[in-house]
C-alpha cells in the first residue's frame, strides 16, 4: 500500500567530512523522488522529545539520474539541526519529504548562452547538481562556476569539478567549463583572494575567465550567503540584469543559504 506520509523514510548511506564544520552526506533515494537540478529537498531528523522531528532546507548536490541524494552542510555552531545532522553515521535513518523545491533551475531563463554559477560555500551544492545535467551542457556555450570560500580546506569537490574533462560522460562538453576559484582569508595560488561582489564590479572576473558578461548571453545565478546573494543582485540589476519571476524570464536566479 502505498504510504499517505508527507516524507519518506531514507539512510545515510555515507558521510564525507570537508573541514571540521563542513561535510557531506549521501541518503538513499526513494524511487519515487523527482527534483529539478537547483532545487532543494526538505530534510528530517530526529529532535530531543520523542517523536520531534526537526526539518531544513538543503540544495541537492547530486545529480537528478543519480540513485542516491546527497547534500552538503556546515555545522552551525549551536545550531540545533547541524549539530545533530554532523554527528548522523552509516546507516542512520534520515527522512526527507516527498516534494522538491525552489527555482533555482535554469528553466527560470530563456534563451541565453553563457551560464554563470556564483557560489559561496555550502552554496556550491546546486551547481553541482546543475553541472551534472547533460541538457545544461547541451544549452549553453560556456558554463562559468565561480565558488568562493574563506579557507583553502574549504574548496570542497574541487576534484570533482575538475574532472569533468576526464570523465567518459562529461568530457566531450567540459570545455565548455569555466571554473574560478577565490579563496578570501588565505593567499592561495591560482585562486582569488578578492570577494566575487569586487571582482563583479571591477570586470576583473570576466576578464579572468576570459568572458564578458552579455545580457543577450548571460545567465546568472547567485547562490550563498545572503549578503554575498545581495549585493551582487544589487551590483546585477544596476547593469540592467532581471530577476526570473514566474511567467517571466529574466537573467538572474537566486538562492539565500539562511
Ligand atoms: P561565508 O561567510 O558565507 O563565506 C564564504 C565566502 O563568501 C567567503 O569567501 C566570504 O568572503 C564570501 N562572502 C561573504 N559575504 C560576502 C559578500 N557580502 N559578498 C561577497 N562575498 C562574500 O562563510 P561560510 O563558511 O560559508 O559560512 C559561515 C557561517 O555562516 C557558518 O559558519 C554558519 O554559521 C553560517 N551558515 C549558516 C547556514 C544555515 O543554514 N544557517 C548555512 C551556511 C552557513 P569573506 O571571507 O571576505 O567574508
Amino acid at each position: 500500500m502505498q504510504s499517505t506520509d508527507r516524507y519518506t523514510r531514507e539512510t545515510v548511506m555515507e558521510v564525507r567530512p570537508w573541514t571540521d564544520s563542513l561535510f557531506s552526506f549521501r541518503t538513499t533515494r526513494d524511487r519515487g523522488y523527482r527534483f529539478v537540478p537547483g532545487q532543494f529537498a526538505r530534510i528530517g531528523v530526529a529532535g530531543e522529545a520523542p517523536e520531534e522531528k526537526i526539518w531544513r532546507a538543503y540544495s541537492i548536490a547530486s545529480a537528478a539520474h543519480d540513485e542516491h541524494l546527497e547534500f552538503f552542510s556546515v555545522v552551525v555552531p549551536g545550531g540545533a539541526f547541524t549539530t545533530r545532522l554532523a554527528r548522523l553515521k552509516e546507516g542512520d535513518p534520515i527522512l526527507v519529504e516527498r516534494k522538491s523545491y525552489g527555482f533555482l533551475t535554469t528553466e527560470r531563463f530563456a534563451q541565453g548562452r553563457d551560464l554563470w554559477m556564483l557560489a559561496t560555500g555550502t552554496g556550491l551544492a546546486p551547481f553541482l547538481s546543475i553541472l551534472h545535467d547533460f541538457a545544461t551542457w547541451e544549452q549553453y556555450d560556456n558554463l562559468v562556476l565561480v565558488q568562493s570560500v574563506r579557507t583553502q580546506a574549504e574548496l570542497a569537490y574541487e576534484d570533482l569539478i575538475r574532472g569533468f574533462e576526464n570523465s567518459e560522460y562529461y568530457a566531450e562538453y567540459a570545455h565548455k567549463l569555466r571554473y574560478a576559484r577565490i579563496v578570501t582569508r588565505e593567499a592561495v595560488p591560482g585562486a582569488f583572494r578578492d570577494r566575487v561582489t569586487k571582482l563583479l564590479a571591477s570586470g576583473v572576473l570576466e576578464e579572468n575567465v576570459g568572458l564578458r558578461l552579455d545580457l543577450e548571453r548571460s545567465r546568472i545565478m547567485l547562490c550563498g550567503n545572503p549578503e554575498m546573494v545581495e549585493d551582487s543582485r544589487t551590483l546585477l540589476t544596476g547593469r540592467g540584469y532581471t530577476a526570473s519571476r514566474r511567467g517571466e524570464p529574466g537573467h538572474l536566479a537566486v538562492e539565500n543559504y539562511w
